[in-house]
């Protein structure tokens, strides 16, 4: 039986639920559709010890300040996972958990929203889920080959499956920090942390704070029109939260540049020496999890959907929220992902007024 409503949105971690609560706002008719059994996006999905680069109340969705977390100036996934939790439950908000959407077709002037548990027909879809079901594994030289245990960031959850083991951490953005951080002051595990360039962290008196703000400046420039003031790229790529400073200034965290292959048993170094490892974690990223959206026909360059702001140029019933830059800086965030849903629901309700 297909059920009717005003908007679908498909996933309900930060950026579904921040929606929600601006749909609310609105009076439209809308359910959430998420994959997960329980909320909390994949924020209950990472590794035990993962901080935030941002203190709470600088990672509040909208209308509600994130509390923060008794002597944590960085509060750990754990407790967004909490405040996610008691978000969704505080708004009230339509959350449909354990329903995988598997497919967005045209259906005349509506959407059909086709699920494992059901299918809606609705007049506006928002797409919010994430990238985390999409790991982004680079292709180096002899990764089939290596017999030691390769897993990505999503599979990462403590210095306890690494004890006694000589571990490669790949990437050098906040996850590779942190992951090599995290196996370094455990003391049990031999790490060594490759990148592709330097590492580059950002100062120690600047946080994720400084990050939105500089993505602001930039939004504010790009639409009054003046020139492009640059991305956050500019400022470094790792925020020094307490453990990463930590094994940092214990002369812990030996970085290297990036090898040149696996081998059966550990890796090859530019200079042609050798070092054996029993596994390498991937911190190389994400894609966003699209699939859904194949039947649209939308995809773009680099396997984004072009957009304007938040709407599909090429389908102005979708929306797509919370990917990343491109559907609105610093979007991926749970501070910025606020404004791009209060836009995205803005348009969505003039569009169905009509
Ligand atoms: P997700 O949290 O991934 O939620 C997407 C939801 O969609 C999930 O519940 C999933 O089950 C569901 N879904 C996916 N596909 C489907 C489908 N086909 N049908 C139905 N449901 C579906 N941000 C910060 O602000 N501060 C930080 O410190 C920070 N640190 C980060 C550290 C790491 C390691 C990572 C990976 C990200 C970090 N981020 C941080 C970025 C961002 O806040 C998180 O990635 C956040 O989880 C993004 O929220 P989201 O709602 O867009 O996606």
């Amino acid at each position: 039986m297909t059920q009717h409503t005003d908007v679908v949105v498909v996933g309900g971690g930060q950026a579904g639920l921040a929606a929600g609560y601006h749909l609310r706002r609105q009076g439209l008719d809308f359910v959430i559709l998420d994959a997960d059994p329980a909320p909390g996006g994949s924020w209950q999905h990472m590794w035990d010890s993962l901080h935030l680069f941002s203190p709470a109340q600088h990672s509040s969705l909208p209308g509600r300040l994130m509390p923060a977390q008794p002597g944590e100036t960085y509060p750990d996934a754990g407790h967004v996972v909490d405040y996610i939790t008691d978000y969704e439950k505080r708004y009230d908000l339509p959350v449909q958990h354990d329903t995988r959407v598997d497919a967005v077709r045209p259906d005349g002037d509506h959407l059909l929203v086709e699920a494992d548990t059901g299918t809606w027909r609705a007049r506006a879809v928002i797409s919010a889920t994430g990238t985390w079901s999409r790991p982004f594994l680079p292709t180096v030289p002899g990764r089939s080959v290596f017999t030691g245990r390769q897993l990505h960031t999503v599979s990462y959850r403590s210095p306890a499956d690494f004890a006694g083991q000589r571990v490669v951490v790949v990437g050098g953005g906040n996850s590779g920090a942190q992951i090599a951080a995290d196996l370094a002051l455990d003391g049990r595990v031999e790490v060594t942390w490759v990148t592709q360039r330097p590492a580059r962290f950002l100062p120690d008196d600047i946080d994720g704070r400084a990050l939105f703000d500089v993505a602001t400046a930039r939004r504010r420039a790009l639409e009054e029109g003046r020139s492009d003031t640059g991305g956050v790229a500019s400022l470094g790529d790792i925020v020094a939260v307490p453990p990463v400073r930590s094994a940092r200034d214990a002369g812990l965290l030996n970085v290297r540049p990036m090898f040149t292959r696996l081998t059966a048993d550990g890796v090859r170094w530019p200079d042609g020496s050798h070092s054996g490892a029993d596994a390498v974690v991937w911190c190389t990223g994400f894609r966003p999890a699209l699939a859904h959206l194949a039947p649209l026909n939308l995809r773009g360059p680099r396997g984004h959907i072009p957009t304007d702001g938040t709407r599909a140029l090429s389908e102005p019933r979708l929306h797509l929220l919370g990917y990343g830059d491109w559907t609105g800086p610093a979007s991926a965030t749970l501070i910025g992902v606020g404004r791009p849903a209060r836009d995205a629901v803005q348009q969505i309700a003039r569009q169905l007024s009509t």
